[in-house]
């Protein structure tokens, strides 16, 4: 497999940080999310037939292997490729006549939220649990009202969220349960990947997601009849050559981007490694620093370590996450704020609903501490002990750093 190694490192050994005044770690920026790059080979011949064959989309035969391949791996009934992550999600709130209320977490890729509010769906945002990152079953409950009709849970950072408490209140209450499953492809929940569950479960193979078609997506369902429903509405509602039986859109996937899919699934265990490498280098390195909390990933599951989430608490650490950040961003370090402010701070959310905050506590804590670091296969082992390095000494000149960064921390 070609791995794409950031060269332009030079030696941290007792170097002055940029943000103090040295030269830079890292000549070439180091990026969070660049792509997976799978084994070439597969993926040009697979172009060359699909040239040859004239046949570029509408349900050709390599999305069909796609899809096949797909289905056998997540161990679910049907899986219908779609062109991006953001189109399979409406297309699944609309083909359950979903309406009114549906409660998802503000701590997620805005798509979450816009998906719904683009249907003329409500999002009501609701507050995570502060370890998991992810929706607080006893949080949703309290938000429930008459208008809701789903839940749209997300499986953040690829951790599966508290799907059986999920599911029950969902049963309870009446309600359509639905996963944004965009950082889960390749992951387990007690052992069974992540696609199982609810009505259906969304994937996205946008290029930075841990596994990709360049762009593209996917649904996941046990549902017969709903998955008859999203073929149709995700083709023009043509259910034959002349037929229409539904509104529908476009949300077909191309064959080139099911080639790359098929080249992506012989490389996954690539994928897996490197990212397990680097998190397990990560751990290592962070371990001791005062101040820095890393995620963990459970390892009595399958996961894909496609995030290295740290938080940063100010108090222990001395600096805020945001003059961290300057330091790393000094040195070429892209390391970035996912996902803040959280999106009932963005707009429209924030002038339609100005009082979301007062229920999200625990994501305004969050949002204000979490950095996510580079990894993946573009990323070696040597960048993160440069990276944790950097962490390091700028924890060792607090006052220093901070003083370099004054009032314009990175991005403000
Ligand atoms: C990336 C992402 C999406 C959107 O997927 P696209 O394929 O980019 O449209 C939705 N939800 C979450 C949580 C994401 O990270």
């Amino acid at each position: 497999m070609m791995l794409v190694r950031s060269s332009h490192r030079r030696s941290t050994v007792g170097r002055q940080l940029a943000i103090l005044g040295g030269e830079p770690a890292f000549k070439e920026p180091v990026h969070v999310g660049r792509p997976n790059v799978p084994d070439p080979e597969g993926f040009l011949n697979s172009i060359s037939d699909i040239l040859e064959r004239r046949w570029f989309t509408n349900q050709g035969p390599v999305v069909r292997k796609f899809e096949d391949r797909l289905t056998a791996f997540l161990g679910v009934k049907h899986v219908i490729a779609i062109c991006n992550g953001t189109i399979a999600l409406e297309l699944a709130e609309r083909a359950l006549e979903l309406s009114g209320e549906v409660i998802v977490p503000s701590f997620t890729f805005v798509a979450t939220a816009h998906s719904l509010q683009w249907q003329g769906i409500r999002p009501v945002f609701c507050d995570i649990d502060p370890h998991s990152h992810c929706l607080d079953p006893a949080k949703v409950e309290q938000q429930i009202t008459e208008r809701t009709t789903a839940i749209l849970a997300v499986h953040l950072w690829g951790r599966p969220c508290q799907v059986e408490e999920l599911e029950e209140i969902a049963s309870r209450r009446g309600l359509h349960l639905l996963f944004d499953a965009a950082h889960g492809f390749g992951c387990t929940y007690r052992g069974r990947m992540i696609g199982n569950s609810g009505d259906a479960e969304i994937f996205s193979f946008h290029a930075t997601k841990f596994f990709n078609t360049f762009e593209g997506g996917a649904i996941a369902t046990n549902d017969d009849e709903l998955a008859q429903r999203l073929r149709l509405m995700k083709n023009f509602g043509f259910s034959g050559m002349d037929r229409v039986d539904h509104v529908g859109t476009n949300g077909k996937m191309s064959e080139v981007s099911a080639a790359m899919g098929l080249a992506g699934l012989d490389s996954l265990a690539d994928f897996v490694s490197s990212n397990r490498i680097n998190y397990m280098a990560y751990r290592r390195h962070l371990a001791e620093l005062n101040g820095i909390t890393m995620l963990q990933y459970d390892e009595s599951e399958r996961c894909n370590y496609q995030y290295i989430v740290i938080e940063v608490d100010e108090r222990d650490a001395g600096l805020t996450r945001d003059q961290l950040l300057a330091a790393l961003r000094a040195e070429n370090v892209l390391a970035r704020r996912y996902f803040w402010p959280g999106c009932h701070c963005m707009e429209p959310y924030r002038t339609l609903y100005p009082e979301a905050a007062r229920a999200l506590p625990v994501t305004e804590h969050v949002a204000s501490r979490v950095i996510v670091l580079p990894t993946g296969s573009a990323v070696g082992v040597e960048d993160v002990e440069i990276i944790c390095g950097i962490i390091r000494r700028a924890l060792e000149h607090p006052g220093a750093v901070a003083e370099a960064v004054g009032d314009a921390p990175y991005g403000v």
